[in-house]
């Protein structure tokens, strides 16, 4: 029997692709400590399913757009749990609108969530791992923040972000053994895709030569895999799962 990865933190694990992560995490044996912001109600839900599988599973209401929330998110994960081994830093929102539209709390927020919200999370998280010289972190960018997105001008500005963040982490903390990847999902199952009106939804399907929406699981599956030490040679990269959208 190998020994248990250990312990992953996952922002915004209480619903979408962040609950499919720290379920499918927990199959693999990681304890793991995610936050939410607001649900509640979703959050014991995804705790109680992991829990269930046998892991150690903490449940944190946190907002990653503050720091000293996710500071003491992470730092409570620790605690309880012990060292982290992994982050995932997942939470996202988008305000979509075009930009001469746009409000400039539509901008703001999802600056706040999306990129400082990385920000905040990985600091927390990576500096326990320097001491330990072994850490892994992920972040979830989007096809949005490579290719564009129109309406989306706040949210691909904070997805490109993320992949300079990421790529410029992994330099700097690749020789501490530390690796550090971006996911880009392209149209994904979740509450953000189905907030999406129908027309829009239609037009998008007919540009991926799957023909389909992905599913927070199938994001969780290469999540799983980048995390486990079947990675070990993988970082600064840009992982795309998309069904050929982005082609
Ligand atoms: P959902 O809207 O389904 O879920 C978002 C999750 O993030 C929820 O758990 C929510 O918590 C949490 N969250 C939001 N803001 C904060 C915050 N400030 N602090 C802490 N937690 C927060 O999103 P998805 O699962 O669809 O998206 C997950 C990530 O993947 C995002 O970064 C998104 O941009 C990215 N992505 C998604 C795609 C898609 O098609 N779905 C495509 C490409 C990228 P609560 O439940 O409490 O609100």
């Amino acid at each position: 029997m190998p020994p248990p990865p250990g312990v992953a933190l996952v922002s915004g694990g209480s619903r979408g692709i962040g609950a499919a992560v720290v379920r499918r995490l927990a199959q693999d044996g990681w304890d793991i400590g995610f936050c939410y912001r607001s649900d509640e109600a979703a959050a014991r839900r995804v705790e109680k399913e992991a829990n269930e599988l046998g892991v150690r599973t903490l449940a944190i209401r946190a907002d990653v757009s503050r720091a000293a929330e996710a500071k003491a998110w992470a730092a409570r994960t620790e605690d309880e749990l012990g060292p982290v081994a992994a982050v995932v830093a997942n939470a996202g929102v988008t305000r979509d609108r075009p930009l001469v539209l746009m409000a400039d709390d539509e901008w703001r927020q999802v600056m706040d969530t999306n990129l400082d919200g990385v920000f905040h999370t990985c600091r927390a998280a990576v500096f326990p791992m320097l001491k330990r010289r072994r850490g892994c972190v992920v972040t979830l960018s989007s096809v949005a923040g490579i290719h564009g997105n129109s309406g989306q001008t706040n949210y691909s500005a904070a997805k490109a972000g993320i992949i300079g963040f990421t790529k410029s982490l992994a330099k700097e903390v690749g020789a501490h053994g530390i690796r550090a990847n971006v996911i880009a999902p392209g149209l994904i199952d979740t509450d953000m895709t189905e907030a999406l009106p129908t027309k829009e939804r239609e037009g998008l399907l007919a540009s991926v030569p799957l023909r389909r929406f992905g599913t927070a699981q199938e994001v969780a599956d290469l999540v799983a895999f980048v995390v486990s030490d079947r990675a070990s040679y993988i970082t600064g990269s840009v992982l795309e799962v998309h069904g050929g959208i982005a082609l």
